[in-house]
């Protein structure tokens, strides 16, 4: 059961019935007023409006019930577009949505590697008008561009912070730099944050459904998105969700971030391909290049070897997986979940392999498990969910800005780079 909205202004309140409107599919005014505790009167006039505002189309009638049929209303997926991109170190993603948060169309290029900042954004700028063009979407319905990037960030200021792709990137105002050469509204955040929310996007939840879901985003490393009401939630800077330096091991060797021990020098990618490499019999039955810009070539190499059932491959994911089972634990343990998605090209090959490990680890020690079960779920919007949801987050400005508040404390911006 849904709660009534609270009451609140016009605009509040058009956001949130556009929001039940996204997430139903489609649905009746009835149904409508129902949900969200308003009166048959004050929904037939906010949805003249947003009839008349483009957004929403009335597509049919329900199954009659013995009344009268009642019309049926739906968003008009095709009366606003959305572009999302990835940015990774090897791999540009680009996708168009549409309103629904449905893919339109997709293009995959070389990523940047040591390419100059303003030089990729120039780069993504270009690539995006064509592709609209080849897509026969009206470059006019477009409503902005969101960026997915490995972390860490300041969302609130679309600030790289930390040193991907390359340190060129260190201090970078991302956002600022792709609104001034795309001449169109950039939205920046981190990658696992997009996939939990294209997840959310694309599964028709409504912002009041869940209170809180969280996806495990496993790329090059491994982080972690959690939504809160259907809203990314950010933390003091942007940075929440680091289940990859949660700590299992205060004397375990030394990480990049300064302790020890971290779930991401067991599981990740990096970490998996390091450990094969210790096996000269395993790295050449497999042909592993062990190349640092390999990683996830060999990673790849190595879980679909442990998906067909290849001994000491099997046991290296299997180990990871463990070792991810008991950090995807200690999140729900913290959070109360009651669902853990698991998300990002890292999964893609061997996602049922990891889903029983941690499936299994869940069932032993989550804490709140006699009260209810943490089920794990695969996504099933494949390795684009980054892309995918960072259009999503362009949509859901758009669309539903009461479910974005930004941060209440903005911090100010450091000198610009
Ligand atoms: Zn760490």
């Amino acid at each position: 059961m849904r709660p009534s909205m609270p009451p609140t202004s016009a605009e509040f309140t058009r956001s949130v019935i556009l929001d039940y409107i996204r997430a139903s599919g489609s649905i009746s005014r009835v149904e409508l007023a129902r949900m969200s505790g308003l009166t048959q009167a004050a929904i037939s006039t906010i949805v003249r409006r947003i009839i008349a505002d483009g957004l929403v189309v009335e597509s049919g009638y329900s199954e009659s019930t013995g009344g009268k049929r009642r019309t049926l209303l739906e968003l008009n997926a095709s009366a606003r577009f959305a572009v999302g991109v990835s940015l990774e170190y090897r791999r540009l993603t680009f996708v168009v949505t549409d309103l629904s948060g449905h893919l339109v169309g997709r293009l995959s290029t070389d990523g940047p590697r040591e390419t100059s900042p303003r030089q990729v954004m120039e780069n993504i700028a270009e690539r995006i008008e064509p592709l609209l063009a080849y897509l026969q979407v009206d470059p006019e319905l477009v409503v902005g561009i969101g960026i997915a990037i490995p972390g860490p960030l300041d969302s609130s200021l679309g600030i790289v912070q930390g040193r991907l792709p390359t340190s060129a990137w260190t201090g970078l105002r991302l956002k600022d730099m792709l609104e001034a050469v795309a001449g169109r509204p950039v939205v920046v955040d981190n990658d696992a944050s997009c996939a939990a929310l294209g997840e959310y996007w694309t599964n028709r939840h409504a912002a009041y459904e869940k209170t809180v879901t969280a996806t495990v985003y496993m790329a090059g490393g491994i982080g972690c998105g959690i939504l809160t009401e259907g809203r990314i939630f950010h933390g003091v800077s942007s940075n929440a969700g680091e289940i990859g330096h949660i700590i299992l091991d205060v004397n375990g060797p030394p990480c990049p971030c300064g302790s020890r021990g971290c779930v991401g020098l067991y599981a990740s990618p990096d970490a998996v391909v390091t450990k094969a490499g210790r096996d000269p019999d395993l790295v050449k039955h497999l042909g592993l290049t062990l190349e640092a810009d390999e990683v996830q070539g060999d990673f790849r190499r190595l879980v679909r070897a442990a998906a067909r059932g290849h001994g000491s491959s099997h046991q290296l994911i299997a180990n990871a997986a463990s070792y991810l089972g008991a950090a995807v634990t200690t999140l729900a343990n913290i959070l109360d979940l009651d669902e853990v998605y698991l998300s990002g090209p890292g999964f893609s090959d061997a996602g049922a392999l990891y889903a029983r490990v941690i499936q299994d680890t869940l069932d032993r020690g989550a804490f709140m498990r006699s009260i209810h079960p943490v089920q794990v779920k695969m996504s099933h919007i494949g390795p684009e969910a980054a892309a995918l949801g960072a259009a999503a987050l362009v949509l859901q400005r758009h669309l539903t800005p009461h479910s974005v508040r930004e941060s209440a404390r903005r911090r100010p911006a450091p000198a610009s780079s």
